[in-house]
C-alpha cells in the first residue's frame, strides 16, 4: 500500500497511458477495418485519416484524464485550458518526432540488427517517450505555480478573495488613522473578503448573529501575518484593518474587484453573494514583495436592479429615486431597530417579532438572485461557532467571555435581552393560541362526532318502527295458510 501512495502518479500516469493507447488502436480499428472499409477512397488516404482520428482522441483523452486523475490541475478557466492544452499538444507532437527519430536512426545503423531487434527498438523508444512526456507534463504542462507564503496563509485561512490595489485609488475617511499608524500615501492595500454565512439555519438569529464576531478571527490573522511579514521585513509599514479603518471598505472592495454594490446597498461578491465582511491590509511593501499583482480593472457582473429587495423589506426601507440615488432611510432598517437601545415602540416591535429575527435582518440578502446559487464560507471560526438560536435560557448560560464574543455584545446585555423577552412572549402566546386553536378543534370533532351518533340513533328508531309496519302483513299472511 506504501508503495502505491508513493508512486500513485506515475501509477495513474500509466494507467492513463495504456488506457490511451487502447483508445488510439480502438479508433483506429474502428475506422480503418469497418467505417472506411467500402468507401471508394485508396487504402493510404483512409489509413492516414483512420491513423489521424485516432491520435487526436486519444491525445484529448490523455489530456483530461492526465489533467484531472495525474496532475489534478483544478483550473478550469478558459485561459488555463488553452495554456495547458496547447503546451500538451505541442510536447505531444515533439515527442512523436522524437520517437520517429529514434526509429529511424537506430535502423539506419543497423543497431540491434537481429531477428525482432526492431521490436526491441520500439519498446525501448516508447519507454524513453513515456518518461520525456511524463517529465515535461510535470515540470511545464501542469506545473504548479509557486505560491508566496503570504498567501498561503490567506488560503489556510479560508480568505479566497483578496486583491491589491494602490492606496491612492481608495477613499480616506478616516486620514487619522493612517497617520497613527505610520502609514504614508504611497502605501498599497490588500483588501480581503471573509465569507461568513454557515449551514446552520438560526431560528430567530440573522447569518452574521448566529456566528462569532468577525473581530476576533480578523484579529488572530492579523497576528499571523504581522508574523510573517515583520520577519522578512522588519522595517515595513504593514497593519491590518477592519471596520474601524481610515479607507471606505466596501468602495475598495468594488475597485478591487472583489464585488459591486446592490440596490439593497450591500456588497455582492460572485461567490458569497453579501454574507461577506470586509478588512484590509495597508502596506509599504509592493505587490511583489507579497507574490502578489496589482488588480486588474476586469469587467464585473452588476445588481440586476430586479427590485426583489425593495419588494421585500419590511421596513420598506430600499429606495432610489429616478436617477438610481438611494433614497432609503436607514433609520427605519430592522437592522437598526434590532440594535436600537432603550425601548422600542410597539410598531418596531410587531415589525422585529414579524420578521422573526431579534438581531440584524437577512432579508433583502436572502431574496437576492445572488444569493440563489451563493456557497457557505470555508471559514472554520465561523462554522464551529454557529449556534441554531439565542433564547434567555442559552443567554444565561453563556460566561461573560463567550458573550462578548459575539455580534450582539457591543451593546451590551440589555438590548439583546429585551428582544429575547419580547421573542420568547411573542412564541408562547403563538404556542397558547396553537394549543387553544387545536384544542377548539377537537371539541368541535368531537361535538360533530356526538351529533352525527345521535342523528344515527334517531334514524335507526325510526326504522325500527318502519320495520314492524312491514312485517305485520306478512305475519298475516303467514295466519292466513290453511
Ligand atoms: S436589512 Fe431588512 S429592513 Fe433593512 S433594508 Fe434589508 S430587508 Fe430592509
Ligand atoms: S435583489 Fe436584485 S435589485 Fe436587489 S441587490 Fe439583488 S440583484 Fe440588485
Amino acid at each position: 500500500m506504501g508503495f502505491l501512495r508513493r508512486h500513485r502518479k506515475f501509477i495513474m500516469y500509466i494507467l492513463c497511458g495504456v488506457l490511451a493507447t487502447l483508445i488510439n488502436s480502438g479508433t483506429y480499428w474502428l475506422f480503418n477495418d469497418i467505417v472506411f472499409k467500402n468507401v471508394d477512397m485508396s487504402s493510404n488516404l483512409y489509413n492516414v485519416i483512420s491513423t489521424v482520428i485516432a491520435w487526436v482522441l486519444s491525445v484529448i483523452v490523455a489530456f483530461v484524464t492526465n489533467k484531472v486523475l495525474v496532475f489534478k490541475s483544478k483550473s478550469f478557466r478558459p485561459m488555463v485550458l488553452f495554456s495547458e492544452g496547447t503546451s500538451f499538444i505541442l510536447a505531444r507532437l515533439l515527442t512523436f518526432l522524437l520517437d520517429a527519430g529514434f526509429m529511424a536512426l537506430f535502423v539506419q545503423i543497423n543497431l540491434l540488427d537481429f531477428a525482432g531487434g526492431q521490436h526491441i527498438l520500439k519498446i525501448a523508444s516508447t519507454l524513453i517517450v513515456t518518461l520525456v512526456n511524463y517529465f515535461v507534463s510535470e515540470f511545464l504542462v501542469f506545473r504548479k505555480k509557486h505560491v508566496h507564503h503570504f498567501a498561503r496563509i490567506l488560503m489556510a485561512e479560508g480568505v479566497e478573495y483578496y486583491a491589491c490595489i494602490p492606496l491612492s485609488k481608495c477613499k480616506i475617511t478616516k486620514p487619522y488613522l493612517l497617520y497613527k499608524n505610520g502609514i504614508d500615501k504611497n502605501a498599497n492595500v490588500i483588501v480581503m473578503l471573509f465569507p461568513y454565512r454557515t449551514r446552520v439555519k438560526a431560528e430567530n438569529l440573522t447569518a452574521y448573529a448566529s456566528v462569532k464576531d468577525y473581530h476576533a478571527y480578523v484579529e488572530s490573522l492579523s497576528d499571523k501575518l504581522e508574523k510573517y511579514i515583520f520577519r522578512k521585513h522588519p522595517t515595513a509599514q504593514f497593519k491590518v484593518f477592519t471596520d474601524h479603518s481610515p479607507i471606505d471598505e466596501v468602495h475598495a472592495a468594488c475597485v478591487s474587484g472583489l464585488g459591486f454594490i446592490g440596490d439593497n446597498g450591500l456588497l455582492i461578491n460572485e461567490k458569497y453573494s453579501s454574507f461577506v465582511f470586509v478588512g484590509e491590509c495597508i502596506t509599504s511593501l509592493t505587490p511583489k514583495q507579497l507574490g502578489l499583482a496589482f488588480a486588474d480593472e476586469e469587467e464585473m457582473r452588476t445588481c440586476l436592479h430586479c427590485g426583489l429587495c425593495k419588494r421585500a423589506c419590511p421596513a420598506g426601507c430600499i429606495d432610489s429615486d429616478e436617477n438610481g440615488k438611494d433614497t432609503s432611510n436607514k433609520g427605519v432598517c430592522l437592522s437598526a431597530i434590532t440594535q436600537k437601545k432603550g425601548e422600542l415602540s410597539s410598531e418596531e416591535v410587531e415589525l422585529m417579532l414579524k420578521n422573526g429575527s431579534i438581531w440584524g435582518c437577512d432579508v433583502c440578502q436572502n431574496v437576492c438572485p445572488y444569493t440563489k446559487n451563493a456557497k457557505y464560507t470555508p471559514i472554520k471560526y465561523f462554522i464551529d461557532s454557529a449556534i441554531t438560536r439565542l433564547d434567555m435560557e442559552t443567554l444565561s448560560s453563556m460566561s461573560s467571555e463567550e458573550f462578548n464574543s459575539r455580534p450582539f455584545a457591543w451593546r451590551g446585555p440589555d438590548t439583546i435581552k429585551r428582544n429575547v423577552i419580547f421573542w420568547e412572549e411573542a412564541k408562547l402566546k403563538r404556542e397558547k393560541e396553537e394549543a387553544e386553536r387545536l384544542l377548539k378543534e377537537e371539541e368541535e370533532k368531537a361535538r360533530r362526532l356526538e351529533d352525527e351518533l345521535s342523528k344515527g340513533e334517531a334514524s335507526s328508531e325510526a326504522n325500527g318502527e318502519e320495520c314492524q309496519a312491514e312485517v305485520l302483513p306478512s305475519e298475516l299472511e303467514v295466519t292466513d295458510e290453511p
